[in-house]
């Protein structure tokens, strides 16, 4: 697909930058598994859509995930949408939203048949089905079972084949893509409503003004926000950061997951299907300790309690290696043929990123951040929220949020790994139904709002000609390892208190920045820049969000408040930040309700009412 040329815009001159304006239905920005299920539903509805991306769509992080698309088939043993829900509500620790979470569940195995007839070139069983694997936290029978096979794949590059099959299917619809563009901020009319989306051309430097009747952020995680990730250096939070910009609030910032097994030193993810597949984790003495924090479980509890499990070991002197910091995880059992077909991603990460034969030695782990389970509030639909306390479900018009951007919440407090997959299928397609619904397609496209486009162009101009004393790197490390080391696997008041004065004293430093390179052309520093400031505007939640809730919930885990305290907690955080960098808290309740009640099928209150989460 060739980029797309200024298209239907007139061409007009501020500030000395060419505009060029163009009008559409839908906008959607992202090119990740989210942005493109939604720009191919809403193509499908007749609304005339475009798709902006920052890099090539399949280029997006999505391409990356391994293990797998959580979805009750059946395929390879019994299983229910009720169990997959329980163990959604138990992964997310009683923080997600249950009718959000019953959505997902119900939606998910027509949302992977659909992937499959797509051309997603699933993995097999002997007579012919989708494959599945165990993953971590997906059990039998209400968690009271051994681990179910739920994890549909596509061997470990399940991420890499959906995205390839979204995006040729999203090019046979009329949906306009713009590649290597970087959405800047949303116009907001004066009373509120999003109208459409500022961006650069990358390329030929010209700024493009998309007038919309809805704006869909897919932008995805903001993973980069610190030093050791599993995921892109595009994962920057380009849409929180234009969220907080236009003035509304993000949901659960402090969830942030560390997943067990990035390789040590480079934080290169190995997926959990390779302990689904039977891989296990041990200690300096050759121990399977994970046998010892979950018995039943073991090596496949979900990940917050991994990753503490191993963090623990580390600290009280169990850990492997020269500095005993890091531990050990084997695939060296099983069948090289097993490996083969069913890990071959993975073996070559090991190789080429620890100089690891996983047939012969184990290979070095350390829990490493992966995924943000907090972002942009949004219902099922998709709609994002403006949350009032009188109203604390009310929706923000002509804006949408869908995938790692968004928290809807399906992951509560814990993302169980593969539902995120899941996730940017089932809600990229809600939100296509919903747009079909709410958007009036013989509306004439909002105006330009003029004073607004004015004030996003003057903060691009700014930030393009920064003149301090500071690069780029250097703030942005520092904030990388503040935020690993304050907002880390364990946390106290202590360290979260330093946090928000270290993450504060950074946001102060912002407009001592220094751009070298001024041009309009593949300005790789001024984009840089720019993320930078979007990873901040989803730093400081994070560390604000964390310090002020006082219990320990999913991959919120406090050593001064050691226990889940439900009476008091379990309610959504949201943050609002201002253009000072000062961070406001507020809290809207988690829903509780069901769908379906239990004489229609769906699951029974009690079953799912909060308890002790082992596993
Ligand atoms: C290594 C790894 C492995 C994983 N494995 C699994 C797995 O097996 N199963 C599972 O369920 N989950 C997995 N996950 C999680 C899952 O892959 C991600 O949560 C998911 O892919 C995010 O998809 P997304 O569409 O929301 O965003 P992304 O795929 O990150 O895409 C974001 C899109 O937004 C665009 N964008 C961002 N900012 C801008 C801007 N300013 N202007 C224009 N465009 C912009 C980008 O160009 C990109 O197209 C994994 C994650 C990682 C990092």
């Amino acid at each position: 697909m060739a980029k797309q040329r200024p298209g239907n815009g007139a061409a007009s001159a501020g500030k000395g930058y060419t505009f060029v304006d163009h009008k559409f239905d839908v906008v959607v920005v992202g090119a990740g598994g989210a942005g493109l299920r939604a720009t191919l539903g809403m193509a499908e509805q007749g609304l005339k859509t475009a798709c902006i991306t920052k890099v090539f769509p399949t280029r997006s992080h999505t391409v990356a995930a391994q293990g797998g698309i959580a979805a009750s088939l059946s395929n390879m043993g019994p299983d229910s949408w009720q169990w997959h829900m329980y163990d959604t509500v138990k992964g997310s620790d009683w923080l997600g939203d249950v009718d959000a979470m019953e959505y997902m569940v119900r939606q998910a195995p027509a949302a992977v048949y659909e992937l499959e007839h797509y051309g997603v070139p699933f993995s097999r069983t002997e007579e012919g089905k989708i494959y599945q694997r165990p993953f971590g936290g997906h059990m039998m029978n209400y968690g009271d079972g051994p681990p179910v096979q739920r994890t549909c794949a596509a061997a470990d590059r399940t991420g890499h084949a959906i995205l390839h099959t979204l995006y040729g299917q999203s090019l046979k619809h009329n949906a306009q893509f713009f590649i290597e563009y970087f959405a800047l901020d949303l116009i907001m009319s004066d009373d509120g409503v999003c109208t459409g989306v500022v961006a650069w051309n990358l390329d030929d430097g010209t700024i493009h003004r998309f007038a919309a009747k809805m704006v869909v952020l897919a932008t995805g995680g903001y993973g980069r926000a610190y030093f050791s990730a599993t995921s892109a250096h595009t994962c920057t939070g380009d849409g929180g950061g234009m969220i907080v910009r236009a003035g509304l609030p993000l949901q659960d910032m402090e969830f942030v997951q560390f997943h067990p097994t990035g390789i040590y030193g480079s934080g290169c993810l190995i997926t959990e299907g390779a302990r689904g597949e039977g891989g296990y984790l041990v200690n300096s003495e050759g121990e399977r300790f994970m046998e010892r924090y979950a018995p039943s479980a073991k090596d496949l509890a979900s990940r917050d309690v991994v990753s503490r499990c191993m963090t623990m070991e580390i600290r009280e002197g169990r850990g492997v290696g020269k500095e005993k910091d890091h531990i050990f995880l084997h695939l060296d059992h099983l069948d090289p043929a097993v490996l083969h077909e069913r890990l071959p991603g993975i073996s070559e990460s090991a190789k080429i990123f620890a100089g690891v034969d996983v047939t012969r030695e184990p290979i070095p782990v350390l829990p490493t951040v992966h995924y943000n389970m907090g972002g942009i509030p949004t219902n099922y639909w998709g709609e994002v929220l403006r949350p009032t306390p009188e109203s604390p479900d009310a929706v923000a018009p002509g804006l949408m949020a869908v995938g790692e951007a968004g928290c809807a919440s399906v992951h509560g407090a814990n993302r169980l790994g593969s539902n995120s997959l899941i996730d940017l299928v089932v809600f990229g397609r809600a939100a296509a139904i919903r747009a079909g619904q709410v958007v009036d397609r013989a509306a004439t496209v909002p105006a330009i709002n003029e004073a607004a486009v004015e004030k996003i162009m003057t903060r691009f101009d700014k930030i393009r000609h920064a003149d301090g004393g500071t690069p780029t790197a250097f703030l942005r490390e520092k904030m990388q390892k503040t935020m690993q080391e304050d907002a880390a696997v364990f946390r106290t008041q202590e360290t979260l208190e330093q946090g928000c004065r270290r993450i504060s004293a950074i946001w102060a430093e912002l407009p001592d920045l220094k751009v070298h390179d001024r041009s309009m052309i593949w300005n790789s520093d001024l984009v840089e820049t720019l993320e930078l400031e979007n990873l901040m505007a989803n730093a400081l939640p994070t560390v604000y969000g964390a310090e002020a809730r006082k219990e320990s919930r999913g991959a919120h885990a406090r050593e001064d408040f050691s226990s889940r305290d439900d009476l008091n907690w379990r309610k959504h955080t949201l943050s609002w930040v201002d253009e000072a960098g000062k961070v406001t808290l507020g809290y809207r309740p988690v829903h509780t309700e069901t769908l379906l009640s239990e004489a229609e099928g769906g699951i029974s209150l009690a079953k799912i009412a909060p308890k002790a989460r082992v596993y």
